[in-house]
């Protein structure tokens, strides 16, 4: 292209003066023919300002740039008709593209006289004398062309491009523009204000707001090669190649907002390209993969095609589990090293080598081709992929999903996608434990590119053939496009909840829409008013009634940002859920749009906190589907909450966070606003509870144990393990009733207490539990196969057949099945003190867990046998057994010492222990019972009460663990409970009571930081044993440590790549102090102790850590605790806050033995029978 001498669309033509002073139209102005719009004497000021000098300032780079910007469908010369119809035509070269028709003086501007809006052509016909027609809403634009061929060519092509576009609406046509900044804005030498819009990358220039809005504009200025500057007061320059634009606004304050708007506009234009001239680096990257235009700006990113903007469109259509469209200019954060990568290695024409390799000439795709031709081509090649190539290996999963687990080691992506789109399985397993998926895989064998093509397509409807009336059906559309209409019942809006439900008659019938990201309501379909509306962006939460909690059977409610509830119903079920949908689809945003899919009660955003950062809470996207709370939280991929396994669920600081503690994490959900949050927390509360009577829908412990089999397992074993006849005798029948409906309604709230809660109700709860659940501990499938295993001769046919059955139970009734019999088989081990050996406890435990009558001894000898070749049938460690033993023995002698140290005290027997106190100078002992369940916060406010010392501010009272021959300590995290560190103690160890000195300065710093984390030079030692003598040797090394929330890492020195050792930061128990034998280099030192927990082989090693200086060695050890805690290291409120009003244990009765604990086998088997069927009868019958 020339470098043009005049550029200047707005300027002023030689016209006979008086040609239009009287025959003025809003054509004429638009058009150029207005010499009236122009200052006269501004003339020469105009060409001063808006013609370029010929400075050598134009590059030709950036005339490139510009004419690539616009995909150009057709151009050439017409005549225009002049404003008025008047005689003559103007000569116009006219240019079409997808979004704009537009016409210039010639072929060199850059700038036109003219732009109409494709969007707004409501109509295109031919109209003689080689004449055509364009219609927008207000305004007929009537184009001569220069031969029949021409014009009807035109003609065709305009169609296309406008056909289809609006398929519904005939009223409203709405700019697809989305401006950032618009108003008047005056142009130096015309002399009325033009309309401005700067959006996107782009400036508008228009006459008036009127012809903004019906899409009838004078230009447009591509913004990527402008440049903005200050000229005076409220005068800036927009200056571009080929002509500068001197602005004029009417204030200094506007004059700012325009040139940050434009500004904005450039940086826009400027940023985005880079992507895109990187994926147009390749070749065919840069024609559009569907239909062939130039310079496509978008893609899909799962299917590996760059297209253009009409095709991204229809590929938005096809929805987000089909195609992943994202624009090349736009979505700057999604495109990833990897992700360009990827695109550059597969181009457009090797990937179309798989998706087009076979299309009839008559179904392909031309730049102009309409919108239907266009839907269906596109629906045709990726959803139901007619045009692929097929794989060999097609129908084949088994060998499709190992082809793939092959290819993804590979660097073959384009096989990959072959692979997937002709069926294999992402998801399939591998077969490998270490490498479970084909993703993990790829990762493992170093193929970024292979992983991300993985994870792009982890959840991607694969294509298959479908009926065309089904297909349009199911045709998706993108959140902002959503539209939807019908008859819905309302009730009046609400400002809380509904709690009561709502007749038929509170509701009234609305007309209701769902247009351009509203919601709105009609008194009826003829109304063009709305009583109400909102828009999606103030829609808060959106959830689900079950089916008849009003008088209509299908609810929804809206909740919204200004917490406002509006309730609406319908009896059709299919109508309710299409508007379910529609609405969800309008404010959930493309980042968590995969909750969508899900049959979600509840929907929503709502702020949140996690992880190590609890400073800034950010916005995250949830939905509620049963008992799973799927979250999409900032930045983040999309993740599960399973809400009966959580740790703890509580609401704190006033109803306002609801907190959910999970394995490893805590997530802190801020009520924002007080009316949907209200919702979620019953909502989530509920579905944390249990769900019903079956094992798998009870609260959970991580390792799969319902929580009331846990608790009751633990209790017993705690408290109960040498109570004479347990699980014999009864407990109190209504005391065991409440207690089972308390766990019911929230098992993870009940923390069973020694002295509060009597062993035999407890031990009743358990049974009652296992008797009720529906289904059995066994399965009513194979309930019998285990009873009739029973009667195998054979010991080891019959253990194998045991196992057999174990690996087939279901997860949760395996765990929990596995724990039970590992307790009877404790318990049994203790019969001398308790009564209950093997056969008794499967007298108790065959009827009960077999829901049997107890007639026969049948199901008694499974259990007998479980418990008797527990370890042979489980699998079990002798060594952890052995171990748990040992502990249970320890509890016991503990309680036997102490009931006779303290005999009149407790009939039950608590753990009473001694601990010290330091205050002053003065240490003293006091004796206390410790519960099960007492926190180390609880022991020293007790201890501090007993002694009458009050606590002042800033003194950390805490409960410390101190080991004399370890020479080392450690003050117990406040909520530690002190019951199991009593256990671990040798006869070196004691708690003390004294103050944390340190503890001020610790939070001090911990709130300084940003986040727990700390990393320099500390001395190393290992305690290793000689011989296996216990002798350590060994002496202490500089070493570099990191220190995070994951892990301690360990480096040689500062600039080693790999470190040399790595433990998990959670699991390491940090003391204060070192053994002086160890010769430690400096007096500040901490032992740390590493036990791994895990079941197959648990190991404990002791390490040292010696730091140069006591404030070095105080953060460190603040790290760790605010590590090990999640920052948590001190009550918020002190511990004053903490004192705890411990029930007084009530009377024990209701403890007679029901069952002779002594007597013959037959005797025993009827009185089991006998409580079976009526337990409160025989409860009658002893009292
Ligand atoms: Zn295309």
């Amino acid at each position: 292209m020339n470098t043009p001498d005049r550029d200047m669309s707005l300027q002023v033509p030689r016209q006979p003066k008086g040609w239009s002073s009287s025959l003025c139209s809003d054509e004429e102005l638009l058009d150029d023919d207005d010499p009236a719009l122009w200052q006269d004497e501004g003339l020469s000021n105009l060409q001063g300002s808006v013609y370029l000098p010929d400075s050598g300032r134009l590059s030709v780079a950036a005339k490139e740039d510009n004419s690539q910007l616009i995909a150009v469908i057709k151009m050439g010369w017409l005549d225009k008709n002049p404003p008025q119809g008047a005689l003559y035509y103007q000569r116009r070269w006219v240019k079409l593209d997808v979004d704009y028709l537009r016409y210039f003086d010639n072929e060199k501007e850059v700038y036109s006289k003219g732009i109409i809006s494709t969007a707004f052509i409501t109509n295109v016909s031919c109209a003689g004398e080689l004449k055509f027609e364009v219609v927008t809403n207000n305004r007929t634009f009537i184009f001569r062309a220069e031969s029949e061929a021409e014009r009807n060519d035109w003609v065709t092509v305009l169609q296309d491009c406008t056909r289809g576009r609006h398929p519904h609406s005939t009223t409203s046509f709405r700019s697809p523009l989305t401006p950032d900044y618009q108003g008047y804005l005056e142009l130096r030498g015309l002399r009325s204000k033009l309309y401005t819009v700067v959006a996107s990358d782009k400036v508008f220039l228009y006459k008036n707001m009127e012809d903004y809005r019906i899409g009838v504009g004078i230009t447009s200025i591509e913004m990527n090669v402008g440049n903005v500057k200050d000229t005076d007061r409220r005068s800036f320059d927009l200056t571009t190649p080929y002509r500068i634009f001197s602005f004029i606004a009417e204030s200094e304050q506007l004059r700012e907002q325009w040139v940050d708007a434009m500004r904005d506009a450039i940086g826009e234009a400027l940023s985005n390209r880079e992507v895109a001239e990187r994926i147009w680096a390749e070749p065919s990257n840069s024609l559009c993969a569907d239909c062939g235009a130039p310079k496509p700006e978008w893609a899909s990113i799962n299917l590996c095609v760059v297209v253009c903007k009409r095709c991204a469109g229809e590929h938005r259509g096809l929805g987000p589990s089909i195609s992943k469209v994202r624009s090349l200019k736009m979505d700057r954060k999604v495109w990833t090293e990897e992700l360009i990568q990827l695109f550059l290695l597969m181009g457009n024409e090797r990937v179309n080598s798989f998706w087009a390799a076979h299309i009839p000439p008559s179904e392909d795709l031309t730049p102009s081709s309409c919108s239907e031709k266009r839907r269906c081509f596109i629906t045709n090649k990726y959803r139901q992929g007619k045009y692929r190539k097929y794989h060999p290996l097609y129908g084949n999963q088994g060998e499709l999903n190992s082809a793939l687990c092959i290819n993804v080691q590979s660097s073959d992506v384009l096989e990959t996608v072959r692979l997937i789109f002709c069926g294999a399985d992402v998801n399939c397993s591998t077969g490998m434990a270490s490498w479970p998926s084909p993703l993990s895989l790829a990762n493992a064998h170093s193929q970024p590119l292979q992983a991300e093509l993985i994870s792009l397509n982890l959840n991607t409807e694969l294509p298959r053939s479908v009926e065309g009336e089904a297909m349009e059906a199911v045709h998706y559309t993108a959140p902002p496009c959503v539209s939807h209409n019908g008859f819905l019942f309302k009730t009046a809006s609400m400002a809380r909840a509904v709690t009561e439900r709502k007749a038929r008659e509170e509701f009234s019938r609305r007309w209701c829409t769902l247009n351009d990201g509203t919601f709105s309501y009609y008194e009826s379909d003829r109304n063009s008013n709305p009583n109400g509306a909102l828009k999606a962006s103030v829609i808060v939460c959106l959830a689900v009634d079950t089916p008849e909690k009003h008088g209509y059977e299908h609810t929804f409610e809206l909740y919204s940002e200004s917490e406002r509830l509006y309730l609406f119903g319908t009896d059709d079920p299919d109508s309710h859920k299409e508007w379910v949908k529609s609405i969800a689809k309008n404010f959930i945003p493309a980042t968590a749009e995969p909750l969508l899919r899900l049959p979600f009660e509840r929907i929503g955003r709502l702020k949140c906190k996690d992880g190590l950062n609890l400073q800034t809470s950010k916005v995250g996207w949830f939905a509620l589907v049963g008992s799973t709370l799927h979250a999409y939280l900032a930045d983040s991929k999309g993740e599960e909450i399973h809400l009966r396994k959580l740790n703890e669920l509580s609401i704190q600081q006033d109803n306002e966070v609801l907190v959910l503690v999970e394995r490893g994490r805590t997530l802190y959900i801020e009520g924002e606003r007080k009316l949907d949050f209200a919702g979620w927390c019953g909502a989530i509360q509920a579905a944390a509870g249990s769900g019903g009577d079956t094992l798998s829908q009870q609260q959970l412990t991580e390792t799969d144990i319902p929580i009331i089999v846990h608790s009751c397992i633990d209790f017993i074993t705690q408290c109960g393990i040498q109570s004479e006849g347990i699980y014999r005798k009864s407990g109190v029948n209504s005391r065991v009733a409440a207690l089972c409906e308390r766990f019911r309604h929230d098992a993870r709230s009940i923390c069973l207490r020694e002295g509060v809660h009597q062993v035999d109700d407890v031990s009743n709860t358990l049974k009652r539990f296992f008797r009720e659940l529906e289904e059995g501990l066994f399965t009513s499938e194979d309930a019998n196969a285990w009873l009739s295993t029973a009667a195998n001769q054979d010991e080891s046919v019959k253990i194998s057949q045991y196992q057999l059955l174990v690996k087939r139970l279901p997860r949760v009734n395996k765990a929990t099945l596995q724990a039970l019999i590992n307790h009877l088989y404790c318990v049994q081990c203790f019969s001398e003190l308790n009564q209950m050996n093997l056969h008794n406890l499967a007298i108790v435990f065959g009827p009960t867990l077999f829901q049997a009558d107890g007639k026969d001894y049948t199901a008694g000898r499974t259990i007998e046998d479980l418990i008797q070749h527990y370890i042979l049938i489980f699998e079990v460690d002798e060594q952890q057994l052995k171990k748990q033993l040992e502990v249970i023995s320890f509890i016991i002698n503990l309680r036997r010492k102490n009931n006779t140290m303290f005999p009149s005290t407790e009939p039950g027997g608590h753990f009473i222990c001694t601990v010290y106190v330091e205050d002053g100078k003065d240490t003293a002992e006091q004796h206390v019972k410790i519960p099960g369940s007492m926190t180390a916060a609880e022991l020293s406010c007790e201890v501090l009460d007993r002694r009458n010392i009050t606590v002042k501010d800033k003194e950390y009272w805490s409960c410390w663990e101190v080991s004399d021959k370890e020479e080392m300590e450690r003050p117990l995290h406040y909520q530690e409970r002190v019951l199991p560190i009593l256990h671990s103690f040798g006869t070196d160890s004691h708690l003390l009571i004294k103050k944390h000195i340190a503890m001020d300065a610790m939070i001090v710093y911990l709130a300084s930081k940003v986040d727990a984390s700390k990393h320099g030079m500390m001395k190393f030692r290992e305690e290793r044993s000689i011989l296996g003598l216990g002798l350590s040797s060994g002496s202490f090394h500089d070493r570099y440590f990191i220190l995070n929330s994951t892990s301690l890492r360990m480096y040689k020195e500062i600039r080693s790549n790999r470190p040399e050792r790595e433990w998990p930061a959670k699991n390491l128990k940090v003391y204060l102090g070192i053994k002086k034998k160890l010769r430690p280099p400096t007096c500040w030192g901490l032992t740390v102790v590493y036990e791994s927990k895990k079941q197959e082989k648990p190991e404990k090693q002791q390490w040292y850590l010696c730091c140069d200086t006591q404030s070095e060695m105080r953060e460190w050890y603040a790290t760790f605790l605010s590590i090990k805690y999640d920052g948590n290291v001190w009550p918020q409120d002190g511990l004053q806050q903490m004192r705890v009003s411990r029930a007084l244990p009530d009377t024990r009765h209701g403890n007679v033995s029901l069952i002779p604990l002594r007597g013959s086998e037959n005797e025993m088997r009827n009185s089991v029978a006998a409580f079976s069927q009526d337990p409160l009868a025989l409860f009658r019958d002893v009292r």
